[in-house]
């Protein structure tokens, strides 16, 4: 049995094609159903239905053997305990800092707020830039607004949510996209039948 844990949203939509080509599908019913665990039309492959952010944790400690987590949550969760073995090169946008204007970064204490605390705090510290992080699960294009933090470090995409808000994308931190990640161990015990999964999804990236 082999497990896959995926999130629901952006990532599931890219993910089911590249899944068909590996011979793996997941009937309609079972998408539009509230399950978590969704049968496949593989009898060893099961998916699971998590939070994108939990994805790590999952295959981290073997409730998954394989995962698809964006490059942003995996750098966030340290990613210990698990193999990256894929650019899906799905699902892609860059984690940018954003402002008012470039004035606005001119600080001697950068007030940031962010759902990316880790990735936010390695970025300035190589910098050599001093912040304040203020730690946000959402709607970050706000707190710049009601003068909660100076700017913000978010993902963007089109920019449009940016533009919405009065925000300009300001410093390109680093691009994100899709990774298939392995337990370290399920590579290991079920190597053949993961490299035959993975080879079919990469030999058609
Ligand atoms: P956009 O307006 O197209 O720049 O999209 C920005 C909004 O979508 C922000 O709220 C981001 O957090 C979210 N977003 C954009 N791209 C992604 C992605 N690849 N994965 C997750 N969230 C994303």
């Amino acid at each position: 049995m082999l497990t896959i844990a995926l999130s629901k949203g952006r990532i599931l939509e890219q993910t089911l094609p590249l899944l068909k080509r590996a011979n793996i599908e997941i009937s309609e019913e079972e998408l539009s159903s509230r399950k978590l665990i969704l049968n496949t039309n593989n009898e060893n492959v099961k998916i699971i239905i998590i939070r994108a952010t939990d994805v790590p944790s999952f295959v981290q400690h073997g409730a998954a053997d394989i995962g698809i987590a964006g490059k942003d949550v995996l750098m966030e969760h340290g990613a210990v305990g698990l193999f990256e073995l894929l650019d899906l090169n799905i699902s892609k946008c860059s984690l940018m800092v954003a402002a008012t204007s470039k004035e606005m970064l001119d600080q001697q204490t950068l007030k940031i707020a962010t759902k990316y605390v880790n990735c936010t705090k390695q970025y300035f510290q190589q910098k050599g830039q001093q912040v304040e992080i203020i730690k946000l699960y959402g709607s970050m294009e706000l707190a710049p607004k009601v003068g909660l933090s100076h700017c913000i470090v978010d993902l963007v995409d089109t920019g449009n949510t940016l533009k919405a808000n009065g925000l300009k994308p300001l410093e390109h931190i680093i691009d994100i996209s899709s990774r298939l990640i392995v337990n370290v161990a399920s590579y290991r015990t079920k190597n053949k039948q993961i490299r035959g999964y993975v080879s079919k999804i990469k030999g058609k990236l």
